[in-house]
This record gives C-alpha cells, sequence and structure tokens, in this order.
C-alpha cells in the first residue's frame, strides 16, 4: 500500500461534525421537504444477509444514515432475507455489528423482508385476482429465452392466459408444497413487449424448499427482490429508497407495484453510483470464494475489503466515514484511488494512534562506552500530534537492536542513517557512533559497536550539533518478541480481472510475517490497540495477540517512504 496518491481536499472532521454536504440526493430531500411533501425523511439500509458487508456498503450506510441523521429523520436497517438458501444467522450477526461500530444506529427499527412475507402472499393474491399475476410451468430456461432481447420483443407463455381461478388455486398449491423446486413460478402480467425488460412480466415468486434463517420451514415459496423491495419500503413508510444504479431499470417496476397494490404509502427509488476501488473487487460472490477457497483468513482477513476486515487491519470507523463525505455520491459510475481511502484513515491516525518502538528486521548494536547491566529509562513523547496523550518511559541499555535498513556499510548518496564512522541520534535517548561492524562467516553485518555521548541525554547536544538522521531501537534486554504481519494490496492489479482471470490477479505477496521485536509497552497490548510503529507505520493489534505474545497487523505504511525516496531521488526522509 505505497503507492497512495493524496487527493487534493482534506477530509471531514468525522461524524460529530458533519460538514455542509450538498450531494443530489440531499438536494431532492431537502426539496421534498421545501415543498411540504414530507416532514423529514425516511431511509433505510437493506443488506441481503448472504455475506459480510464490504466498504461499498459502508458508503450505502455513511448516506443512508446521514441523510436520516442529517434531516432529523430515521434510518431503518432492514435485511433483504429472500433468498434462503445462501443466508445465514452469522451474516445476519456480523452486519448489524459492523452497521453499529461504523457509528450508526437504527434504534428500534430492525426489521426483515421476511417479517412481510404474510402480506406480500396476500398482495400477490390480490394482484392474481385482479388478473395481474398468473402461475407461470416453463423453466427458468424457457421463461429466459422466450423475455426477448434489447431489440426484439419477448413472448407470451402458453399459461398466461389461466383462469383466476386456476391460478389461485395453483398459487395457492405452490405455497402447500405440492411442487418441486423451479416447476412453477409466479409472474405478473404486465407487458411482454415492453422496451424495459424488467416489465415483461417479471417472475414474483419461486419455489424453494429450504429452511429460512427466520421463518424456519413455514415457506417454501420466497418473493423475488423485486416483489419484496418496493412493498417493504411502503410498508415501513420509507420515503427515500435509495440504491446503486444497477435497479434503475427496475425503478418502473418499483413503481408499478407500488402503484398496482394497495400499499400504506409511495415510497420513491433513488439510484446513486456504487464504490468501485483499484486493488479492490466488491462482490460478495467473489470475496466468498476468497474465503471458502482459503486465499485468505476468513472474512476479517486484514487484506479483505470487509469491514470487518478493515476493522481488524486497524482501519478506524472514522476514516470510513471521512473517506465516504471525501468522495460524495454521484450519478456517474467510477473508480475511485484506494489511496483516498488511506489518505482519509492516515489522517485520522496520525492524529489518535500512539508512537512506539518497534523494530521489524532487528541488527544488533553493542554500545561499548556504556556501563555493563546499567538500565536508563528514558522519557518518549507519545504523540507529538497531540500532547495530551503526554509521555511514557522506555527503558535504554548496552545492548540495543535497531532496523537492518538504518544501516549501511557503504552508504549511497542520500543515505543519513548510520554508517561507520557517522553519528545519529537514537530517538529520545542519545548520539550514537558506529565504531565497527561485525559480520558472520558469511560476511553479513550482525552487529555494530558504537560509541555513545553521555552528553546528548534526551536526544540533544549541548555544542547545538545535529545528527542527519534519528532511529528507533528497542533495548535488547526488554525487548518483546512480537509477530508483526505486513500487508500489501489483495489484488496485484488496480483492475483485478481486466485480463479475464480474477484469482489469477491474487498479489502472492500481499501478507508477509516477520518476528519483531516491540518495546515492553506493547507486551500486553489489547486486540484492536493501534500504534504508530515510529517511522514504520501504523500498527493494530490483532485478534490472535496474547499477553506477552503480541501479534501486530501492519494497517499502512507512513506515507514517505525510503522506497519511494530512492526511486524519485527527492527529498530523504532522515533528519
Ligand atoms: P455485492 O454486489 O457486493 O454482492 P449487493 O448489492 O448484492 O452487493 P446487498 O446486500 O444487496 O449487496 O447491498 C445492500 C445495499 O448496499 C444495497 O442498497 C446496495 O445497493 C448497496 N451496495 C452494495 N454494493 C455497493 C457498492 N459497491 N457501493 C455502494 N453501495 C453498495
Ligand atoms: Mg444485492
Amino acid at each position: 500500500m505505497n503507492d497512495s496518491t493524496p487527493p487534493p481536499a482534506a477530509p471531514s472532521p468525522g461524524a460529530d461534525a458533519p460538514p455542509e454536504r450538498r450531494d443530489f440526493i440531499r438536494e431532492i430531500v431537502a426539496a421534498d421537504i421545501a415543498a411540504g411533501r414530507i416532514r423529514a425523511p425516511v431511509t433505510r439500509f437493506p443488506p441481503e444477509p448472504n455475506g459480510y458487508l464490504h466498504i461499498g456498503h459502508a458508503k450505502s450506510i455513511c448516506l443512508n444514515f446521514g441523510v436520516a441523521r442529517e434531516f432529523g429523520g430515521r434510518c431503518h436497517l432492514r435485511f433483504d432475507d429472500t433468498n434462503p438458501v445462501k443466508e445465514e444467522q452469522e451474516y445476519l450477526d456480523a452486519i448489524q455489528a459492523d452497521v453499529r461500530w461504523l457509528g450508526f444506529d437504527w434504534g428500534e427499527h430492525l426489521y426483515h423482508a421476511s417479517d412481510y412475507f404474510e402480506q406480500l402472499y396476500a398482495w400477490a393474491l390480490n394482484l392474481i385476482e385482479g388478473g395481474l399475476a398468473y402461475v407461470d410451468d416453463q423453466t427458468a430456461d424457457e421463461i429466459r429465452e422466450t423475455r426477448g432481447t434489447l431489440t426484439a420483443p419477448g413472448t407470451h407463455s402458453p399459461h398466461r392466459d389461466r383462469s383466476i381461478e386456476e391460478n389461485l388455486d395453483l398459487f395457492a398449491r405452490m405455497r402447500a408444497g405440492e411442487f418441486s423446486d423451479g416447476a412453477r413460478v409466479l409472474r405478473a402480467k404486465i407487458d411482454m413487449t415492453s422496451p424495459n425488460i424488467n416489465l415483461r412480466d417479471p417472475v414474483l415468486y419461486r419455489i424453494v424448499h429450504a429452511d429460512h434463517p427466520r421463518t424456519g420451514d413455514a415457506w417454501c415459496i420466497y418473493p423475488t427482490y423485486d416483489f419484496a423491495h418496493g412493498q417493504s419500503d411502503a410498508i415501513e413508510g420509507v420515503t427515500h429508497s435509495i440504491c446503486t444504479l444497477e435497479f434503475e431499470g427496475h425503478r418502473p417496476l418499483y413503481d408499478w407495484l407500488v402503484e398496482h397494490l394497495s400499499v400504506p404509502s409511495a415510497p420513491h427509488q433513488y439510484e446513486f453510483a456504487r464504490l468501485n476501488l483499484t486493488y479492490t473487487v466488491l462482490s460478495k460472490r467473489v470475496l466468498l470464494r476468497l474465503v471458502t477457497e482459503g486465499h485468505v483468513r476468513g472474512w476479517d482477513d486484514p487484506r479483505m475489503p470487509t469491514i470487518s476486515g478493515l476493522r481488524r487491519r486497524g482501519f478506524p470507523a472514522e476514516g470510513i466515514r471521512d473517506f465516504a463525505a471525501m468522495i460524495g455520491v454521484a450519478r456517474t459510475d467510477s473508480v475511485i484511488e484506494v489511496g483516498q481511502l488511506e489518505f482519509a484513515v492516515r489522517a485520522v491516525l496520525n492524529r489518535t494512534a500512539p508512537r512506539r518502538f518497534g523494530v521489524l528486521d532487528p541488527l544488533r548494536v553493542v554500545i561499548d562506552n556504556y556501563p555493563e547491566g546499567q538500565v536508563e529509562e528514558v522519557e518518549v513523547v507519545n504523540n507529538p500530534e497531540d500532547p495530551a496523550a503526554g509521555s511514557r518511559r522506555v527503558p535504554f541499555s548496552r545492548e540495543l537492536w535497531i532496523e537492518r535498513d538504518d544501516f549501511a556499510e557503504d552508504p549511497p548518496p542520500k543515505f543519513f542513517r548510520l554508517a561507520p564512522g557517522r553519528e545519529v541520534r537514537l530517538r529520545a535517548a542519545y548520539f550514537v557512533t558506529c565504531t565497527d561492524v561485525v559480520k558472520d562467516g558469511a560476511g553479513r553485518v550482525v552487529e555494530l559497536r558504537c560509541t555513545y555521548d553521555p552528553a546528548t541525554r534526551g536526544g540533544d547536544a549541548p555544542d547545538g550539533r545535529r545528527p542527519k538522521a534519528t532511529l528507533h531501537w528497542v533495548s535488547a534486554a526488554h525487548a518483546v518478541p512480537a509477530e508483526v504481519r505486513l500487508y500489501d494490496h489483495l489484488f496485484s492489479r488496480p483492475d483485478p480481472g481486466a485480463d479475464g482471470d480474477l484469482y489469477a490477479d491474487l498479489n502472492p505477496a500481499s501478507e508477509t510475517v516477520v518476528d519483531g521485536l516491540v518495546e515492553p509497552s506493547l507486551a500486553d497490548a489489547l486486540p484492536g490497540e493501534t500504534v504508530q510503529f515510529e517511522r514504520l507505520g501504523y500498527f493494530c493489534a490483532d485478534p490472535d495477540t496474547r499477553p506477552g505474545a503480541p501479534v501486530f497487523n501492519r494497517t499502512l505504511t507512513l506515507r514517505d517512504t525510503w522506497a519511494k525516496v530512492q526511486s524519485k531521488s527527492g527529498q530523504p526522509k532522515d533528519g
């Protein structure tokens, strides 16, 4: 995640102080209020419980709950649980936890499409009685083949003109379980020549002999998304049913059903552009496959774009909300740079994450003139961005670990860190000078011998001299071993699957596990605790953490890495 492109605009200050935002959805809501059509908006977030929520859903959640909050209305959480085959209680639970974690609250307005199955069935009977729906015995394939194309009209089913009595009888027998899966469906009788394929006698009910997480075996026919969604909105008094653009073509059907059924209110559907992110796939179907095929550790793997994955990775909810505010809401599909999300997250973490010392690729340093056996505690500021975060004491001693790449035996130009004969500052401690390099039989550097200047305690020299580099360090006797998981994009190209095989684009180096050494204050880090390892990046303690054996996920690197400096040969990061 090193190649982020910072966006031009700064992120918002967070959910407590929402900026004055305007987008076409908010314009519509404001106009409806101004014209007296509504007093306050009622929105809903309608996930299908067939997987975990991802960052695309977060955009929809921020929009639906955000609009409700800003205009004094309310937002429902409604599970679109009309397909029992793919739905599980685990998903219902995870979705609620994720919405709450993002900072939103549906109050008592938790609903399920399955709450309305009886009412939906009654409305289906009304359509049949009005000659507006019929039972079709054609197979799914036959229905697809006779639906026509964008340029050719569809053709009528041979069962389209069944009598109302026969339709009522067959539909009742469908419900009673007399027929097998797929043997019959209920279809609306609209117009097989409509230019909108969604109006060519769409399917309203399917036979599915499967237990439902909530209704058990009470039903073996289930309404389609189209038949459930608008009517559920109407039952709940939803005023603005906000969904993504792929549903635009369904809107005439949504309106047709609301118009032809005696529903208690008349909701309207509005469509916005779904979120697409570079290096990322936002499709529950694909994410499920990554989980079941073991490409990742689970739905909450820190590489996953799921809300639970981002949380485990260490992305704060505030950063995700800021990102949603930053990208806004539009009616045109686009692909957002994942760097924009990282930018929003870094802005929050820079403010909130305490600084700590951790070494990921340790190289031993021995300070020859430092008294053997002596330990002193140096005072280190926790967060220069936040004086209220205070300071902590970190043990310093004769033997230390520093980062291997903070030393070069033969330093290239602009490399200002440690090298033979060179003096650097050990952060908050002393200046040290490298006097000797110890190698193993293979010629690999295994230890540096140094001297320190006792007059530089705290990191400043009385004579005002200033080394060009300040290094982080950990006292060898006090260091706590930590498993550190370094993450990169899950996919190796910005447009995964563009060449055809999505799974071939999985990044084999998306996770690297290293044995790090961290300062003793992190021994008992709590899962979810986020810190900045100075000069390395933001890290979050993983749920796998155990007392005395911390496990950290790298949330993000800091922006300016040495690699970048090298490649651009711009300003050095040292100093
Ligand atoms: P996926 O395509 O990932 O399987 P979905 O649309 O099937 O997602 P739902 O559970 O039906 O998932 O989505 C719930 C709500 O979230 C819907 O209103 C949907 O429009 C919205 N949503 C889903 N994906 C995105 C996205 N990438 N950007 C914005 N909103 C999204
Ligand atoms: Mg869906």
